[in-house]
């Protein structure tokens, strides 16, 4: 075997792997669709649920898509102050 297929292979060995448990309970570990962190047979190729407001849980808003995204964007302040924190 060459160089360049050892590096090929060792390249796709370091993909992604789905996280998904199967039946055993253990993760899936096929390789991740690109860009998402499940395989094609677990979700990966999904746009997910429908939105609006027929589709999703709208007893008290905290999963509307602007409630989702506020709590990601605030998140994201949260590990950017911890992440200043660390250096000083
Ligand atoms: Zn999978």
């Amino acid at each position: 075997m060459n160089q360049a297929a050892e590096t090929r292979l060792a390249n796709l060995r370091a993909s992604p792997r789905c996280g998904a448990r199967n039946r055993a309970g253990r993760p899936c570990d096929c390789p991740a669709v690109r860009g998402r962190a499940r395989c094609r047979l677990h979700g990966g190729l999904s746009h997910g649920a429908p939105k609006g407001r027929a589709n999703g849980k709208y007893k008290d808003g905290y999963f509307t898509a602007e409630a989702v995204a506020e709590r990601r964007w605030a998140k994201s302040l949260a590990a950017g102050f911890a992440e200043i924190g660390k250096d000083g």
